[in-house]
């Protein structure tokens, strides 16, 4: 039989536990930082700019064309260089 110390014993424990807890929080911290990295993507792909009055605002639906909410006109998605 394998003879421990207490001080070997308790070594092994917080070694043990600290690295499964380390592991848990990093595994939960990148979930979170993905996640959030992910809704700014989404986010910032929504953002549309209104060519008659300049108004940014966020396009919900994510459809191809939008109305302004302050002028009122029909924007199309992502098309700031065409004519
Ligand atoms: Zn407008």
């Amino acid at each position: 039989m394998i003879s421990l110390t207490v001080g070997q014993f308790c070594s092994i424990f917080l070694i043990f536990f600290l690295s499964l807890f380390s592991i848990l929080w990093l595994r939960s911290y990148c979930k979170f930082k993905y996640f959030h990295t992910q809704q700014n993507k989404d986010i910032l792909r929504l953002f549309q700019k209104c060519k008659v009055c300049n108004f940014e605002y966020i396009n919900r639906e994510g459809t191809i064309f939008s109305h302004c909410p302050i002028c009122g006109s029909i924007n199309k998605k992502g098309g700031e260089d065409d004519n």
